[in-house]
């Protein structure tokens, strides 16, 4: 609905630590301009009411793979029993290889749609598909800006098709950052990207962090999804992966590792020293059986954690209940992993890590990106429970509506940019040839 001035909450979440009854959010031109009592809201013109629901910064999906749609429900094809022979026997060959330009539309709009109903108002996507060079990056960026959604994109550059597959897949990167730069895009960015230590050579890697370096922005990366890297790593170098990116000048504020499940406390130390950002994507982690990762002792280390779905679940709800939960059972401590932090990781500190400092909060300047869920919980909401609620309790069923910077994109279960019904058939009709399951 253009043209909303604000919204009156319930309650309000402008931050994990600021949470405020009966107030109402005042929006200018995308951005939060003031907090006030909605008593104090002069007129009602242009406020939604939403004083029956709670209104929460949007959730930053730390880590997504938006081409994974295509992989939901589909058996991994592999008799491995860990990520190494899961990626060379499924991933590569069965999907990223055969990804184009069609395909990566549609998987987008699919996954665009999937995460706005699951509360995601901002993502960092990961896109695999060597053979869908060059301009894949721009086609993913048609989509992105036109659901509304907010987002860094980035191509997965490695060495494992040939050396000039990895050049051409830095060269993406480049090329992509340099153009949303130059269209003034706020909603979409770029971010340089590389996969491992076991697809790329050190030097590829010197190289990427160098462009990431002239460029001025960010790069990322997977580290230690399993233990496959490590054991690689050890035969190859004679060191743990963290250390080989030590040893080159990889490691420093301007890095995002995602994953980082099989880690040494040693490659914590160093990560933390280095004040890289790490995202945490507890479904996949599970699926691959990979793993669960130290999370507790990273942000105890003093790492920004965020919190990403991976492609596999894009429903935020899930993937914090999930958060919360299995390290508490892990480590056998119901105090590890609060309602709070779990809360942060999928908002503040989840933009934090993906380099995007002014959303995952809605205090004055931010970005209005936010969501409204419903509040009709059977116990009485409380500054002290209200985190818990959302996190044990609510569901992606409760959401009432989704904005991006100012603008509803999605309200009372549907999309108000896509056409979702067209958007699952022409999927779902590719996926059957894909997948070669027609008749
Ligand atoms: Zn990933």
């Amino acid at each position: 609905m253009a043209g909303t001035r604000g919204v009156k909450a319930g309650w309000l979440i402008l931050s994990p630590d600021d949470i405020r009854g009966d107030h109402a959010l005042v929006l200018t031109e995308g951005k939060v301009t003031d907090v006030v009592p909605n008593a104090r809201v002069a007129g009602d013109r242009g406020f939604v009411d939403a004083r029956d629901a709670i209104v929460s910064p949007g959730f930053v999906n730390a880590h997504m793979h938006m081409y994974g749609m295509l992989s939901h429900g589909m058996e991994f094809t592999t008799k491995g029993r860990s990520l190494k022979p899961i990626l060379e026997d499924f991933w590569w060959p069965r999907i990223e290889d055969r990804l184009n330009h069609d395909l990566i539309r549609l998987t987008t709009e699919a996954a665009c749609l999937d995460m706005l109903r699951g509360g995601i108002t901002c993502f960092n996507d990961i896109l695999e598909a060597p053979n869908a060079l060059p301009g894949c990056l721009a086609v993913e960026a048609e989509v992105v800006e036109k659901a509304g959604l907010r987002a860094v994109l980035s191509f997965e550059s490695t060495e494992r098709v040939s050396p000039e597959n990895g050049q051409a897949g830095l060269a993406e990167n480049a090329a992509f950052i340099r153009r949303q730069r130059e269209l003034g895009s706020g909603r979409v960015h770029g971010m340089m990207c590389v996969h491992t230590t076991f697809t790329c050579s050190l030097d590829f890697l010197r190289q990427a962090r160098r462009m990431a370096r002239e460029l001025g922005g960010s790069i990322q990366l997977h580290l230690s999804e399993s233990g496959d890297e490590s054991r690689v790593s050890q035969e190859r170098y004679g060191k743990l992966p963290v250390e080989v990116y030590e040893d080159i000048g990889f490691l420093d504020e301007g890095v995002l590792a995602s994953q980082c499940v099989v880690m040494d406390p040693v490659e914590i130390a160093v990560l933390a020293r280095r004040g890289v950002r790490v995202s945490h994507q507890p479904v996949s982690n599970c699926s691959i059986g990979g793993g669960i990762s130290p999370v507790p002792d990273m942000l105890a280390a003093g790492l920004a954690v965020g919190l990403g779905t991976d492609g596999e679940v894009n429903d935020m709800f899930e993937v914090m209940r999930i958060a919360h939960l299995i390290h508490k059972g892990r480590r056998q401590d119901p105090a590890v992993m609060p309602p709070r932090t779990v809360f942060a990781m999928a908002t503040e500190m989840g933009a934090r890590a993906v380099g995007l400092p002014d959303v995952g909060v809605l205090r004055p300047g931010a970005r209005a990106d936010l969501i409204v869920i419903d509040a009709g919980t059977p116990t009485p909401l409380n500054r002290r429970n209200l985190l818990e609620q959302i996190l044990l309790y609510r569901k992606a069923s409760d959401l009432r509506g989704v904005m991006v910077e100012g603008e509803w994109v999605w309200r009372d279960g549907k999309s108000l940019t896509l056409d979702e019904g067209r958007v699952i058939r022409d999927l779902r009709e590719a996926a059957l040839d894909f997948w070669g399951e027609r008749g």
